[in-house]
């Protein structure tokens, strides 16, 4: 079920009715998904690391050759459909399409109530299933044409992975080069605890530079836990301490399970749970 829609604001209308539509059928984001977009979590009204966010959404705007978006006009964009006090803890899209022609960009702040059951599967812990990609992790990010680290609209691959890891019984899909180096959740970053270290992809494997990776080795560096990053394979994983993902709106997330079998004891760990109160604390400073 889609989440309730709380607000919309669209470049050049302000805030507007959601029930009315506001981009053309002939988008180039539409027919041909030429898009970027962002995602961030609202806590308390207000969005978290706003300015990254919209950093990565130039970048990637870059990549696909979109006319660069105003990040000065979309910062008071997002304000505009967060200022209303129904909006509380929410999540918040930013989205820029090519436009009609490619020519007409249309840029928009959707905010959206938060999916239920957050809370219950970080308690819980999820289960990942691993799918390998049918290209190396070099090629990969050699071809820039296949988007590598961009946040573009054509997510349907992405959601094809998560729809077949739940096919297999599994909550999310652990997306491995053709080499089997462990690269990232169809819309995760993922990071594993090793003889107290905490380890995490390289970010030149191709991978998302998440806004939550980065804030969460701000984290760790305050709580003295040492990251490493680099190219692992999934054994590691599979016989790491702890598990776990990370990203804007599930933040962190606790993997138990990885391809059927337990991780450690089966149950979420401490550094995860350390990652979680320090994310959160970053959040509401
Ligand atoms: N990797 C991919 C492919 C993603 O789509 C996302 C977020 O959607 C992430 C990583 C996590 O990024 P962030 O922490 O900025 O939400």
């Amino acid at each position: 079920m889609p989440e309730e829609t709380l607000a919309l604001a669209v470049l050049g209308h302000g805030l507007v009715d959601p029930d009315r539509p506001w981009l053309r059928v002939d988008d180039e984001a539409v027919l041909r998904g030429r898009a970027v977009f962002e995602t961030l979590r609202v806590y308390a009204g207000r969005p978290f690391r706003l300015p990254a966010h919209l950093e990565r959404l130039t970048r990637s705007a870059r990549v696909l050759g979109l006319d660069a978006p105003d990040s000065l006009a979309l910062t008071d964009l997002v304000g505009e459909s967060l200022a209303q006090p129904h909006v509380g803890d929410a999540v918040l899209r930013v989205v820029w399409t090519a436009g009609a022609d490619a020519t007409r960009p249309v840029g928009f702040a959707l905010v959206t109530a938060l999916p239920e059951g957050l809370e219950q599967a970080r308690t819980a812990g999820i289960e990942l299933r691993s799918l390998q990609l049918a290209i190396g992790a070099t090629a990969r990010r050699a071809s820039p044409w296949l988007l590598p680290g961009v946040k573009s609209t054509s997510y349907a691959v992405n959601i094809a992975a998560q729809t077949e890891a739940r096919r297999r019984g599994a909550d999310d899909a652990l997306f491995l080069s053709l080499e089997g180096i462990v690269l990232e959740g169809p819309t995760s970053n993922v990071w594993f605890v090793e003889d107290g270290v905490l380890h995490t992809p390289a970010l030149d494997l191709g991978i998302l530079a998440g806004v939550t990776r980065d804030t969460l080795v701000d984290v760790a560096a305050d709580a003295r836990i040492t990251v490493e990053s680099g190219a692992y394979e999934l054994d590691r994983l599979a016989r790491a301490t702890e598990v776990f993902t990370s990203s804007s709106i599930r933040e962190v997330m606790p993997v138990v399970r990885l391809d059927g079998a337990a991780i450690a004891d089966g149950r979420p760990g401490p550094v995860a749970a350390a990652m979680q109160t320090g994310l959160r604390a970053a959040a509401m400073a």
